[in-house]
């Protein structure tokens, strides 16, 4: 079927990037570097992407070997390194590799480097892509390789980012092919606190999903406990909109209404002579109040940090080298 270049890849067959990040992942980097190579081996005699095609591997200021075994790939012509100069964490370490790369290809798959996200998958987001699509989410067709902790969490999280709603695509992490054009959009978003798959959504364009089979890590660490996940699901619940706010003030107007029908009791009961009594339900009204207003300040507080850190405006990571 022939399509016109608005509405499909830019450019026949497209140049492809893979953008992994990477923290101390020294013990399975060269098994991932292997099988992302035989893939994109594969798309390109297959004629599916263009012979520039390449794997860009970024170094999120591991303290293991990561970056020399890094610098060690890119002898092939098919592997570029990119290296922070910190810890950045991994939106960010996605964001610098997608940022970094924006003007060297047409279209861009970021993955994990754990292999936990199927790089044969690849292949299929290239076919949704080739029929128009401009963004592709990779969603796991299950969580059996995640322990029960993480499924329930993960399964209580998306629930309540929809119901507030911030648009996440249901069991899609960060494994996505994504147009040029759809990374120069995501240039223009300049927070600090980075959501990447609550933004992709938000943007928009035609898109589609491809499952895969999500596998248990075979090398290396998890560096997403129970502590931090929780952390970064609190990041896309605040990041996206101020909903939490508004309960604040529901449950302000709740308590106002409650305070009002206290009174009128406190007044009956005292012009009927009884208003001796009553200590205890004073007690449990003021603590039942001072607890709200504790959470109510806290949640403010929460926002009022997010926008410190966004009028502040830093750079998002620092490149100490690259190797193309
Ligand atoms: N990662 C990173 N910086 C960090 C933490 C993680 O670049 O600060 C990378 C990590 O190397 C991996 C990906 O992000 O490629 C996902 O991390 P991980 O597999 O630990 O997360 P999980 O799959 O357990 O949620
Ligand atoms: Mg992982």
């Amino acid at each position: 079927m022939k399509t016109t270049s608005t509405e499909t890849a830019s450019k026949m067959p497209p140049r492809l990037a893979v953008i992994i990040p990477c923290y101390n992942e020294e013990d399975i980097l060269a098994e991932t570097h292997d099988v992302v190579v035989k893939c994109l081996r594969q798309l390109i005699n297959a004629g599916k992407t263009d012979r520039e095609s390449f794997i860009c591997f970024v170094d999120d200021g591991s303290s293991d070997k990561t970056w020399d075994l890094i610098e060690g790939f890119t002898g092939d012509g098919m592997v570029r390194g990119i290296k922070l100069s910190s810890n950045f964490g991994h939106q960010n370490a996605l964001l610098a590799g997608l940022m970094t790369m924006k003007d060297s290809a047409d279209c861009f798959v970021t993955m994990d480097a754990d292999l936990q996200d199927d790089a044969s998958a690849i292949d299929l987001m290239i076919d949704k892509y080739l029929e128009g699509n401009m963004i592709v989410y990779g969603v796991r067709d299950n969580r059996s390789s995640d322990s029960i902790l993480k499924r329930s969490s993960a399964g209580i999280f998306y629930r309540l980012m929809n119901r507030i709603g911030v648009r996440t695509v249901y069991n899609h992490a960060d494994f996505r092919l994504a147009d040029r054009r759809v990374i120069d959009c995501l240039a223009g978003y300049r927070e600090v606190n980075l959501f990447l798959r609550g933004i992709f959504p938000l943007m928009g364009f035609r898109s589609d999903q491809v499952s895969y089979i999500r596998k248990s890590r075979t090398g290396g660490r998890s560096k997403y406990p129970l502590q931090k996940m929780a952390g970064f699901a609190w990041q896309g619940i605040t990041s996206f909109n101020t909903s939490l706010l508004r309960i604040v003030t529901a449950t302000g107007i709740l308590m106002f209404i409650l305070a009002l029908v206290t009174a009128i009791w406190a007044l009956i009961t005292y012009f009927s002579g009884k208003s001796i009594q009553g200590w205890t339900s004073i007690l449990l009204i003021i603590s039942a109040f001072s607890g709200i207003n504790m959470i109510s300040l806290g949640l403010i507080g929460e926002y009022v940090g997010k926008i410190y850190l966004e009028v502040k405006q830093r750079p998002r990571y620092h490149i100490e080298k690259m190797k193309l």
